[in-house]
């Protein structure tokens, strides 16, 4: 990972719909795009679909009807779970994508440990490590290939809220510092608020588009205060009168 400006990808998705085997209408008829640089949150209750959504977009599965498109470049995916390896150290944990491509760089190795705050832990275990620790390690061994769009599912679901806002604060200044493209998925409206310049919110059973909103949040750098902001409040009660 390095500050030089990599552009994003941009993501369109048209009259998609994905459909299980039992019947189970997870998403209907949902059309979007996202451009280069968005950082969009994806909100919904438990079951509509989210999760479906971010596998489509990763390409990990295909939709039943419809057309997804991403535009060529690399893409990084972090899960709940921060899913490391137990018997490498934090530091080998986050070089493992650029071992995988052949193409290992110490130099964006440190770089990505640095930018999460990571340094003084590099030589420790993941069992040595609080959840927080864990989840950046993830997120770095996420950035250390430098992605240009970058799918984030429920990342900081099981963390406290503490430590769950400064991740939130680090991955939006990391955000604004290489114009990647963002999709990140939580149930939490006041992150999904926190976090991105715009939302969708998708109704359960089926998974219908329900709110494709531009926030009327400031941009730029966010800390904790901008949740105490009238425009904050206004947006709050709007997502939570489109989702009740
Ligand atoms: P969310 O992430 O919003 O909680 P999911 O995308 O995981 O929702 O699931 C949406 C719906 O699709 C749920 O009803 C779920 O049970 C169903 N579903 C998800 N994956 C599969 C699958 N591989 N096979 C069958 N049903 C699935
Ligand atoms: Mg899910």
């Amino acid at each position: 990972m390095n500050a030089t400006q990599r552009s994003g990808l941009s993501v369109s998705i048209q009259e998609v719909s994905q459909i299980f085997q039992s019947n189970v209408v997870a998403l209907e008829d949902l059309n979007f795009s996202i451009v280069a640089g968005e950082f969009v949150s994806i909100l919904g209750p438990s079951g509509s679909g989210k999760s479906t959504l971010l596998r489509l977009i990763a390409g990990l599965d295909r939709p039943t009807k419809g057309s997804v498109s991403v535009s060529e470049g690399s893409t990084a995916y972090v899960f709940q779970e921060s899913h490391l390896m137990p018997w490498r150290t934090l530091e080998e944990n986050v070089q493992l994508p650029l071992e995988l491509l052949g193409k290992m760089d110490k130099a964006r190795v440190d770089s990505a440990i640095l930018q999460l705050g990571l340094s003084d832990a590099r030589h420790r275990y993941p069992h040595q490590l609080s959840g927080g620790m864990k989840m950046r390690t993830s997120l770095a061994r996420a950035l250390v290939t430098s992605p240009q769009l970058l799918l984030l599912d429920e990342p900081f679901a099981a963390l406290d809220e503490m430590t769950r806002q400064k991740l939130d604060e680090d991955l939006r200044a990391l955000w604004e510092r290489t114009g990647m493209t963002v999709i990140f998925v939580t149930h939490s409206i006041s992150e999904a608020l926190f976090l991105a310049n715009r939302t969708f919110v998708l109704s359960a059973h089926p998974g219908k588009l329900i709110l494709d909103r531009k926030l009327e949040i400031k941009p730029g750098k966010r800390d904790w205060s901008v949740k105490t902001s009238p425009e904050f409040n206004r947006e709050m009660t709007l997502h939570y009168e489109a989702i009740k």
